[in-house]
């Protein structure tokens, strides 16, 4: 007799090219498979109001996909799921594998709570094209640069994305009440499968073909956006690459998809790297702290730091939980080396705030510019906030949108307002630091910091 089985939403919140909910509905035969999230208090408590009212939104869309019988369990994962597949007579709970390293912890302990009870856990699949672990150098070790990573890749390829399997929904009169949904005054992006596919359609018809050129100006509405969707597995990146062709500008996408690919594959290495250094010797790097370094980090936050491109970055974040890459690159730049305030820091303030806040993306990116992580930019390689500025919003489209203080001021100016005759407008502040006095700490810090390696 078959009997039912669980399928264990986590971040793969849709039904089509599912290859782990296909299996768990052919193992069901007549039986009928019971859909589950589980809202792990850990997990829960770790992410901003942005990305758990986004979660709750992605459910809202899933259940009605389901029939409203996607079963909410909250509590500690391991007991839930051996609770529930008691109670449905389930022999087996499937999954997509998960690679962070809390993921990773707690899988390993719901698969032992299965066993007890002589159940399984089954993981299937993963959320990325590649799964992590799979590409290694010639010398049989994990990439540790980008483009060689982007080549094999290219060359080891993913299956064709595969249709939503017809599913039998069981909920076996378990609550389907979602937890609540906190609170945001951010406008968040519409939440489920249909919705991503609607953005995917408007940016693959039409904006990828300038992507190339586009995706660096952060006053152009040049990137896809898709950015929350990948990271609950609305859709998955198969679907993407499946529908991008061979030109030069959606191979500049199809690297921008392989980047998460890497930075996935680098943390499921080194699971480490979420909160520490990858490379070892740069995490002596002095850092400022203290109240002076607090009263700065402050002004960071709120947008308040004189410089005009890193204050629209930090208000867009604040007023929609996403930016642009381009400025977060800029505005991390400016928290490590003209603040030198350590780039945890920062990374823990993104994940409180973004929407599409990724731990193995963050950290990485965050790593990157830090000068701190794998294949880094070279330490001496520091954004210049004013020369960034023009160059990637050189009509200052951007910071008009995001920093209205300084809105009127013409093209010459609006990168940095406190060259005007009268200084910087009323209601706006003067530069934090001076950029170019910032610049030569921190490369004499890195000099001091390269000399106790030798
Ligand atoms: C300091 C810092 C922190 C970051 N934190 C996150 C994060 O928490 N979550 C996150 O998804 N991305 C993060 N990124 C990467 C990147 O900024 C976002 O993925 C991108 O801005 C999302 O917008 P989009 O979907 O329009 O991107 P597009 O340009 O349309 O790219 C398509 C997809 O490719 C992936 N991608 C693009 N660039 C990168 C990159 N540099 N690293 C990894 N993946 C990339 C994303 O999944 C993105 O949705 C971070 C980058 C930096 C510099």
């Amino acid at each position: 007799m078959p009997s039912p089985t669980v399928f264990w939403f986590r971040r793969d919140l849709r039904l089509a090219d599912n290859p782990a909910l296909t299996a768990a509905v052919q193992a069901s035969g007549d039986a009928g498979t019971v859909g589950v999230f589980v809202v792990d208090p850990t997990l829960w408590g770790r992410s901003g109001p942005n990305r758990k009212a986004f979660l709750v939104d992605s459910l809202v869309a899933l259940g009605a996909q389901c029939g409203g019988r996607i079963v909410i369990r909250t509590g500690e994962p391991a007991r839930e799921l051996l609770s529930l597949a008691v109670s449905v007579g389930a022999d087996a709970v499937y999954a997509t594998s998960d690679f962070g390293p809390y993921g990773r912890r707690r899988d390993d302990a719901v698969a032992a709570a299965l066993a007890e009870s002589g159940r399984e856990l089954r993981l299937i699949d993963s959320p990325y094209a590649v799964r992590p672990g799979t590409l290694l150098t010639g010398g049989g070790t994990p990439y540790k640069v980008f483009t060689p990573f982007f080549r094999a890749w290219k060359s080891h390829g993913w299956p064709e994305p595969t249709p939503a399997p017809a599913v039998d929904w069981q909920s076996c009169g378990a609550s389907t009440e979602l937890p609540e949904r906190p609170f945001t005054d951010v406008s968040l992006p519409p939440a489920g499968e249909h919705h991503a596919w609607d953005r995917v359609d408007a940016f693959l018809g039409d904006r990828v073909a300038r992507y190339g050129s586009d995706r660096d100006h952060p006053g152009v509405p040049g990137t896809s956006q898709l950015s929350p969707y990948l990271k609950w597995g609305t859709i998955h990146p198969r679907q993407l690459l499946a529908r991008l062709g061979p030109s030069q500008a959606e191979d500049v996408f199809r690297s921008e998809l392989c980047w998460r690919e890497f930075y996935a594959d680098v943390l499921a290495d080194r699971p480490d790297t979420a909160r520490n250094a990858y490379r070892p010797g740069m995490a002596a790097m002095e850092v400022d702290s203290g109240p002076d370094a607090d009263a700065f980090f402050t002004a960071w936050c709120e947008g308040q730091t004189g410089y005009p491109i890193v204050d629209a970055g930090m208000r867009q974040l604040a007023a929609t939980g996403w930016m642009h890459n381009r400025v977060r690159m800029i505005v991390a730049s400016f928290l490590v080396k003209d603040l030198h305030i350590d780039w945890t820091r920062g990374a823990r303030h993104f994940m409180a705030h973004l929407v599409d806040g990724d731990l193995a993306s963050n950290s990485h990116g965050w790593q990157w510019v830090a000068g701190t992580g794998t294949d880094a930019s070279p330490y001496f390689r520091i954004f210049n906030p004013v020369t960034q500025s023009r160059k990637f919003d050189p009509d200052g489209a951007y910071l008009r949108a995001w920093v209205p203080e300084i809105a009127h001021l013409p093209n010459r100016s609006i990168h940095e307002p406190w060259t005007e005759k009268t200084g910087p407008p009323a209601g706006y502040p003067a530069p934090l630091v001076d950029h170019s006095v910032e610049r030569t700490i921190s490369l004499d810090r890195y000099q001091r910091l390269k000399q106790t390696w030798a």
